[in-house]
């Protein structure tokens, strides 16, 4: 994207101060309802449901002005806001499948979407697929004549496998297949997807998009015509609407958006070297890596690789790895990632300690590099190390 574009999509676009007091900053919205003088005008306003704002679960100012600069960022038509990633990523699924109907899914995707495929779905006669996405002639080999969809995680937020966007959709397309992709990791501006052949892009807003960890949001973007469907369908119909001032928060976050993801990037690949380097670090999982296994798609498919990692720590059992965990200042222990402050989340809090098994490595350690001073998230690290 040019600078100039994206610089007025963050700053400027969608805006219309004309219409809210001259203010600098837009105001919000917080209006569940509007009014309209005549019954022929509110006639009209409910013949437009989408497009004007006639009662906040469909249309808002304020939301809308966000749907535009996310439309914009995503190089898509039009996009929806979503009062968390998870309702995004059903209300787009929902829409596009019925029963007897047929997914294939990217293993081990965000743990809400597998829930969303094995537990609602199932319910109402949509089966699926999972396959090893690292291999884009996987999805060709779990079509059935049901197959309607496809759902990508590129990459996904723990273990960081990626999936070829371009040659995905290209098999998708030969078959009338629709693909969704959760683009979350890499925020619209380390990678579109949509420029690679996907239809629908999915984002937890909660991440890098709204960026200080005070909000829960999605967002869902696609052409005019599979926006409009969602929207005449799921979105009315299972209402999971941000309120206006989540979404006025969010375009608060969106202003530094672009400082934010270079800054997280750049400190990334600081922390990323330094702990390959470690002797007490068996692996790194960091897509920009040299020794990360799809290393040339990553660099190929996106622009830059953000602040999401994740370590296995050479300890003896789960008691080491929680005495790093423990030993970290600098490093809040929380779930969630994309904020300003750096987190660390290990599996082995998913786990029995006396009986560490899983889909994961007990042994591993998720780390987010936040926006403080990369110096002293390294020097964190190699204290706590350690203590291993
Ligand atoms: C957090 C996350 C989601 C879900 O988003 P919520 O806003 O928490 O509902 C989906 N996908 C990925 C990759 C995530 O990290």
């Amino acid at each position: 994207m040019d600078t100039d574009d994206l610089s007025f999509i963050l700053n400027h676009l969608g805006e219309d101060r004309e219409a809210g007091f001259r203010a600098v900053v837009p105001p919000v919205v917080q209006s569940g309802n509007f009014t309209y003088p005549t019954v022929e005008a509110l006639r009209n306003a409910m013949r437009n449901e989408f497009d004007v704002p006639l009662y906040t679960r469909g249309a808002n100012p304020t939301v809308a002005m966000v749907r535009k600069k996310l439309a914009a960022l995503e190089h898509a038509a039009d996009a929806l806001l979503f009062g968390s990633g998870s309702a995004a990523i059903a209300a787009g699924v929902l829409s596009f499948v019925k029963a007897g109907d047929h997914i294939v899914c990217v293993r081990k995707p965000y743990s809400w979407t597998t829930k969303l495929l094995n537990e609602l779905l199932d319910r109402f006669g949509v089966s699926h697929t999972f396959v090893d996405g690292t291999d884009a002639e996987n999805f060709r080999r779990a079509i059935t004549p049901c197959t309607r969809l496809f759902i990508l995680e590129s990459p996904n937020s723990i273990t960081f496998e990626l999936q070829d966007l371009q040659a995905v959709s290209a098999i998708a397309r030969e078959h009338g297949i629709l693909t969704l992709c959760d683009n979350s990791y890499s925020s619209p501006l380390f990678q579109n997807p949509i420029d690679l052949g996907i239809d629908l892009v999915a984002h937890s807003g909660t991440k890098y998009l709204n960026g200080h960890s005070d909000v829960v949001c999605g967002v869902l973007a696609g052409s005019r015509e599979h926006i409009r469907q969602v929207m005449a369908k799921e979105f009315m119909t299972l209402g999971a609407i941000p309120s206006p001032h989540d979404a006025w928060l969010l375009m608060r976050g969106l202003r530094t958006l672009e400082i934010r993801m270079h800054r997280s990037a750049d400190s990334a690949e600081q922390v990323a070297k330094f702990l390959e380097a470690h002797p007490k670090v068996v692996q790194v999982n960091w897509p920009f890596l040299d020794s990360f296994p799809q290393q040339a798609l990553a660099r190929r498919q996106m622009k830059r690789c953000a602040g999401l990692m994740s370590i296995r720590v050479k300890a003896a059992d789960v008691a080491g790895v929680e005495r790093f965990c423990n030993a970290l200042k600098r490093f809040l222990m929380a779930v969630s990632w994309g904020g300003y402050e750096s987190l660390l989340f290990p599996t082995a809090a998913t786990m029995d300690p006396r009986n560490p098994q899983g889909e994961l490595p007990w042994d591993l350690v998720r780390i987010y590099v936040g926006l403080e001073e990369p110096q002293l998230l390294i020097a964190d690290l190699e204290q706590a190390l350690a203590r291993v």
